[in-house]
């Protein structure tokens, strides 16, 4: 009889101790706080920041490219659709690589975005679809979950902890080509649409993008953007199919602070 309730107390004790450590704002499980997740994206950007052999960063002292890309980026943060708008630092970075078709974000909000993807793109709305897709990672927490499963969760808590620095430095080597699940690209696509809805923009401006890497897809060498973000036909029609019924396909928005911020890069 004691066993048994002791039993009965011990599984209920478990059982509240993994809603509180596990359940987020966006009612997903994380082994991860978002205490860690800042912390996370904290390191990690910072040993972006001391890396500039893999990843160079544009200089912020090119007040122009940076001016114009926030301008675009804050239209996408301030749509009121974000879940931790305001505990998240939602810095961005631009990494000088013209080769490199891609965009990525940290745990925490750190937004990097290669050259390489701005030069592609040929309008505002295509790069705030992108921009809104790499955001919904980080508000999601898809990230967060995505390196736990990749790393382990003791291997991410003892990086956090800073005990053995080179966990950090091998997340941060890693995540341009952290593989998201499936669930989570078609996620992060359909809160792309959603936050665009919110702004000036067409909000399948995501899709747009995805059409143009189809198009170009015959060149043979897979981008970068294709390698980790999977199944570019389908996720066309998903996204104009959710950016129908939302409404806010037939937009003509300005691409004036995207020509300022593509005429600003070296
Ligand atoms: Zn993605």
């Amino acid at each position: 009889m004691k066993k048994t309730v002791f039993q009965l107390a011990f599984g209920l004790a478990m059982a509240f101790s993994l809603s509180l450590a596990s359940c987020d704002k966006n009612g997903n499980l994380n082994l991860l706080s978002v205490d860690e997740d800042k912390q996370l994206g904290v390191q990690v950007s910072a040993e972006i920041a001391a890396n500039p052999t893999q990843y160079p960063l544009l200089p912020e002292s090119n007040t122009v490219a940076y001016t114009n890309l926030r301008a675009i980026i804050d239209r996408v943060l301030n749509s009121g659709k974000l879940t931790y708008r305001d505990e998240f630092a939602w810095q961005v970075k631009i990494i000088q690589d013209d080769n490199t078709l891609n965009a990525f974000c940290t745990p925490g909000g750190y937004i990097y975005v290669y050259t390489g993807l701005i030069k592609y793109l040929d309008t505002e709305a295509q790069l705030a679809g992108v921009l809104g897709h790499e955001i919904a990672h980080a508000d999601r927490r898809h990230t967060s979950r995505s390196m736990t499963q990749q790393y382990g969760y003791n291997f991410v808590v003892q990086a956090i902890l800073g005990k053995d620095s080179s966990l950090i430095t091998q997340m941060a080597l890693n995540l341009k080509s952290l593989q998201n699940s499936r669930a989570h690209e078609t996620e992060a696509d359909a809160y792309s649409v959603t936050y665009l809805s919110a702004t000036q923009y067409p909000c399948n401006g995501a899709a747009g993008f995805f059409e143009k890497l189809i198009a170009s897809g015959q060149s043979g060498s897979t981008p970068a953007f294709l390698s980790t973000h999977p199944n570019p036909d389908n996720r066309v029609s998903a996204i104009n199919t959710a950016a129908d019924k939302q409404g806010c396909i037939n937009r003509t928005a300005s691409s004036d602070n995207f020509t300022k911020l593509r005429n600003a890069l070296p």
